[in-house]
């Protein structure tokens, strides 16, 4: 199987994906990493997911990423003794550490430290932001407020408080032990929601120990003042334009998905745009101009990724909203403008002989018009750096480790195959030339350019570059 696209898409599980039959769809539709959501999935839930999920791939043989999302240390209020309540602008209504159902006039908030850290003249968005307070009085129990914007509310919705700092730990207990399971099970990319610094991304490093790669997901404003220095801590970005939307005056949101975009590409990281890009497409089978033009303009930039959240958890039409993702990167990465954008922003390739190597393999293939660059890669980390150069011409990444296979499917233009370690020269060439012709991307009389690390099988020692004209 191959996939006619550079840019990858993610979907999120739920329940209008959670069968057999639908992930197989939306995998056929697209997808080539899957997202449970830990947040509303319970142990059994994700393992039973992951399960499906791998039935899939072995049916086509074909990698599938598997990336649990943990909740992280999102804020909550308490619940509604009426199950909702409808709020007015203008009216007055308190926060309290009481645990008593809520009414019209108060709900519980039971998080201590912010009743310590918030200030008059603060604001406390509440489902999304649908919902705005402002703060006109508060002590250590009692936080006293107008609302800004009124609305319904009910049990159990987020709270964001873009003006206050809140010491929030990175992991909560709930994360350390979704965290533990998932990694039991396997999956390929744990997603940390709400990281607000290095530190919290080196914790979840040590707690996750090697069994996944991490994605710091990118939606508090302090994780923007730390960015350059969280970038080196994980393996792969996600722009949570939800979250961040809130936190941030949503006007800036687009400028800051750019900024990360091209700061993630610099360092070679795989990243993924989240969030609302098709919202409307969870009760219509259409979406509109707008969605489709942010989520071109995504690719456009780049982006590695492309994420569908309830759109496919909850929506009607989540097979739709997938072709959707799809269709838009076809006509995009087939747009005369899209390879002039995507050079522009290359950037110079480190002081490292692996980076000069798969720089000088871009250029080459580009040079000899080549059928494929075809990179041996162990860690997955030369793959990512041939994926960094965003070649005119597909990459197969050729590695022994399942690991590796499984997480390069979230990689750009990664097209990944399961194969053993070369043994010697000649078998590396011979094999690069059987998997890239078996694969359908060469036929005799093309040219393919190979890169590996000689001595064989050293990891991280990328150090050759062949051309290779296949004979028979
Ligand atoms: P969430 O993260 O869906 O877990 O909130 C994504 C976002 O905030 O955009
Ligand atoms: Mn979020």
């Amino acid at each position: 199987m191959r996939r006619e696209r550079n840019a990858k898409i993610i979907a999120t599980l739920g329940p209008a994906s959670d069968t057999l039959e639908m992930i197989e769809k939306l995998f056929l539709a697209g997808v080539d990493v899957f997202r449970i959501n830990m947040s509303h999935s319970s142990h059994d839930d994700m393992r039973k997911l992951h399960g499906l999920i791998r039935e899939v791939e072995k049916k086509h043989e074909y990698p599938i990423g598997v990336l649990a999302d943990l909740q992280g240390p999102k804020l909550r209020i308490g619940t509604f003794a009426d199950g909702e309540v409808t709020l007015v602008t203008g009216q007055e209504f308190s926060f309290d550490m009481d645990e008593t159902p809520g009414d019209l006039t108060r709900v519980c908030l039971p998080h201590p430290e912010i009743f310590l850290a918030v200030e008059v003249g603060h604001d406390l968005l509440i489902n999304d932001g649908r919902l705005r307070v402002t703060v006109t009085a508060c002590s250590s129990d009692k936080i006293t407020t107008k609302v800004i914007y009124g609305g319904a509310i009910s049990a159990r919705k987020g709270v964001n408080l873009p003006d206050t700092l809140v010491p929030m730990p990175a992991l909560t207990p709930k994360d350390r032990a979704d965290l533990e399971a998932a990694c039991q099970d396997d999956v390929d990319w744990i997603a940390l929601s709400f990281v607000q610094r290095p530190a919290d991304v080196a914790e979840t490093r040590k707690l996750v120990r090697g069994r996944a790669a991490i994605i710091a997901k990118i939606e508090k404003p302090t994780a923007l003042t730390y960015l350059d220095d969280i970038i080196p801590f994980c393996e792969a970005l996600m722009i949570a334009r939800g979250d961040l939307g809130v936190e941030l005056p949503i006007e800036t949101v687009p400028g800051w998905q750019k900024r990360i975009t091209r700061k993630a590409r610099k360092a070679g990281k795989p990243v993924v745009v989240a969030t609302q890009m098709l919202e409307s497409m969870i009760d219509e089978p259409v979406p509109t101009r707008a969605e489709v033009s942010d989520v071109a303009a995504a690719f456009f930039e780049g982006a590695d990724a492309v994420m569908l959240s309830a759109e496919s958890a909850m929506g009607k039409w989540p097979e739709k909203a997938v072709e959707t993702m799809h269709k838009i990167a076809i006509s995009v990465e087939g747009d005369p403008l899209y390879r002039g954008i995507l050079a522009a922003q290359r950037p110079t390739p480190k002081q490292t002989t692996a980076d000069a190597i798969t720089s000088a393999a871009r250029s080459v293939a580009e040079t000899l018009h080549v059928a494929a660059i075809v990179c041996y890669t162990g860690s997955g980390s030369t793959g990512l750096r041939a994926s960094r150069e965003r070649p005119e011409v597909p990459i197969i990444a050729l590695t022994p480790s399942i690991k590796t296979w499984r997480r390069l499917a979230l990689g750009w233009g990664l097209h990944c195959v399961l194969t053993e370690d070369a043994k010697d020269q000649d078998d590396m060439e011979a094999r690069a030339v059987r998997i890239a012709v078996e694969e359908k991307f060469a036929k005799r009389g093309d040219l393919i350019i190979i890169t590996a690390g000689v001595p064989l099988n050293t990891p991280g020692k990328t150090n050759l570059l062949r051309i290779t004209e296949i004979k028979e």
